[in-house]
């Protein structure tokens, strides 16, 4: 029987977990196990698809995920990224390839550019570097703090987009031509409240670019449980083209386009070993869409992310 949309959560374990009923997107409970992996257990709404964690770290437990640890994890393969900082300069050029993307849909001139979980910062200093006028909300401090290094505290709230102060010329609603959401919106418990926001942001004419790996790609299916986006602690869900437009609609957006093409990224050597680990049985395969640039690092594109492109619907 189907409930209520975000009124799914009952906690289990002193706050620091929540068993999840009901699914975020279409609200069913009805739902099919995928695998186990205690105390988690990744599951398929049978309403919609939407694929989603039970149990799932929440409050303060989920915001304690993106500290230090998460940036320079020693784990990185179930959690967080190995030295995120100092892989600055792939970054930088991983964004810069998708900025040939985003100029097919971003309006022409100085753009007011938001960027929503911004991490470093890196997305922001790319665009910076092409005139716009940047700003970037970020969770988490122990990486803000880069973000603000280099843009300047007036133009990075180290918080929620939700806590961002409205009243200083800076986070001013229907003020953005774009907003972007790179790797954020499996992260959040409550996406919705989360679009609606980004919708209160937009300026009339304005672009959302979400992006957020897609767990119907034949990547993900070939892996199975060993796909390298089954990080419990932190991706709560995983959405498809189909999961993804209905959450956009929901949320009074009009998609459009999805595409898996731009959602690679340039990764050091060291990377692709940590993967292969991980991907033994499929190496071979796993090789092939690897391309080769001559300053040591790779441009790695498994088809398994989405770029969507979105509008407030009238
Ligand atoms: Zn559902």
């Amino acid at each position: 029987m189907a409930g209520e949309p975000g009124d799914s959560v009952t906690a289990i374990d002193a706050g620091q977990q929540v068993e999840v009923t009901t699914c975020q997107v279409c609200g069913s409970g009805e739902r099919e196990q995928l695998f186990a992996d205690p105390p988690y257990r990744v599951l398929r709404c049978s309403g919609c698809g939407l694929v989603y964690v039970s149990p799932r770290c929440h409050g303060e437990a989920l915001a304690a995920v993106y500290g230090e640890s998460y940036w320079r994890s020693e784990k990185p393969r179930e959690k967080g990224y190995a030295d995120y900082a100092s892989d600055e300069r792939l970054h930088l050029k991983t964004f810069r390839r998708r900025l040939r993307l985003l100029r097919r849909f971003l309006p022409p001139g100085r753009l007011r550019v938001l960027d929503v979980g911004c991490a470093a910062g890196y997305f922001l200093r790319v665009m910076r570097d092409e005139g716009h006028d940047v700003y970037g909300v970020e969770l988490s401090a122990a990486i803000a703090r880069h973000a603000v290094e280099h843009l300047g505290a007036a133009r990075v709230h180290v918080g929620t987009l939700h806590s961002a102060p409205r009243d200083q010329g800076a986070f001013v609603p229907g003020s953005f031509d774009v907003v972007t959401l790179w790797d954020v919106v499996e992260h959040v418990p409550d996406p919705q409240a989360l679009l609606h926001e980004v919708r209160s942001m937009l300026a009339p004419g304005g672009v959302l670019v979400l992006e957020t790996q897609n767990v119907a790609s034949r990547w993900a299916r070939l892996l199975g449980r060993r796909w390298q986006h089954y990080k419990h602690e932190e991706h709560l869900y995983h959405f498809d083209p189909n999961t993804v437009r209905r959450l956009l609609e929901q949320t009074r957006f009009t998609v459009l386009h999805n595409t898996w093409t731009y959602g690679g990224k340039y990764v050091r050597l060291s990377f692709i070993t940590e993967r292969a680990h991980r991907l033994h049985p499929a190496l071979s395969f796993a090789l092939k869409p690897l391309e080769l640039f001559r300053d040591g690092n790779l441009y790695v594109n498994f088809g398994d992310e989405m770029v969507v492109f979105a509008r407030p619907a009238p």
